[in-house]
């Protein structure tokens, strides 16, 4: 591929079912990505066993099949790279940016954020440590593709962060960043439920020596104000039997009103459509309008 080539991702983590939010995140990248004329990766990030619910990464694949959103490339599943992330967490060690860490999450949470914890100054074994990413100096801000600057809170910018965890799996952070780095993506499209996560993301891109994709984050649907549909509060799943109607709610959402006259049509003639008429400035218009609920769950 060419790198001036348009490269978006879904990337659901299999926890449950999709629900309408997350159905909003993949019509929404979806569209990012065919509008450009670019691949859509679907990534599933399972590695995090505990939370994983069996059967839905299945479940999320025909979810999408069903809804005619067809990625790109095949399905990258996050617990099969443990090696890759290896590699890169070997990498930030040499490179003098982790250091192992013994304290336990209620420890850190009552030490001075704003401090590397002394475990910095001890040399302890791995076994038992978690491995944290020594972030002193935070990139305070962002250009976001539809908010514009993004600024963040001095306690959204600790200064450690976790890359796996002491029970050793690796930590979202690290696997989102390495994958979206080998992957080639150029714009991470996703919910902003996670635009402070964009923060650590963005340092490890700096730490990597590597330039950053596109930003863009899109509303977060919530059932009532403050409260983010999510599959911990177990928002219903979606019901594939109505695939047409669910894509024209979430058009809806993102700022897209379909005409009257394809309300009856298939999934694939209104995404066809949608393309068509995608522009992420209605977005912003849409996102205004809701920016409140933003606020309530940022
Ligand atoms: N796996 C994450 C989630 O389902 C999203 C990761 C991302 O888009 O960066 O919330």
């Amino acid at each position: 591929t060419d790198s001036t080539q348009y490269v978006g991702r879904f990337a659901p983590s299999p926890s449950g079912p999709l629900h309408f939010g997350s159905l909003v995140t993949a019509v929404g990248s979806y569209l990012q990505a065919k509008k450009n004329e670019g691949k859509w990766l679907l990534r599933i990030e399972d590695i995090d066993p505990p939370r994983e619910i069996p059967g839905a990464a299945d479940n999320i694949l025909k979810c999408l099949a069903a809804h005619h959103l067809y990625w790109d490339d095949s399905v990258v599943y996050q617990s099969q790279r443990s090696e890759l992330y290896l590699d890169k967490l070997d990498w930030l060690a040499k490179h003098g940016h982790t250091y192992l860490c013994a304290c336990t999450r209620s420890q850190l949470l009552h030490s001075d954020v704003f401090c590397l914890c002394d475990c910095v100054n001890r040399s302890l074994r791995i076994k038992d440590c978690a491995i944290r990413f020594k972030h002193s100096d935070p990139i305070k801000q962002f250009n976001d593709q539809v908010l514009g600057q993004i600024s963040f809170k001095p306690n959204e910018l600790p200064a450690q962060f976790t890359l796996r965890r002491k029970d050793g799996l690796f930590a979202y952070q690290l696997a989102v960043v390495v994958d979206d780095i080998e992957q080639g993506i150029s714009e991470v499209a996703r919910g902003a439920d996670l635009l402070s996560a964009t923060a650590f993301q963005l340092s490890l891109y700096r730490a990597f020596q590597r330039a950053t994709p596109k930003f863009l984050h899109f509303p977060v649907v919530v059932s009532k104000p403050g409260m983010k549909l999510s599959k911990q509060n177990h928002a219903p799943g979606i019901d594939n039997s109505k695939a047409s109607s669910n894509i024209i709610q979430a058009l809806a959402f993102l700022g897209l009103s379909v005409p009257k006259s394809l309300m009856q049509e298939s999934c694939a003639n209104i995404l066809q459509w949608a393309i068509a008429h995608w522009d992420i400035h209605s977005l912003l218009a849409e996102q205004e309008r809701i920016d409140n609920r933003i606020e309530l769950v940022d």
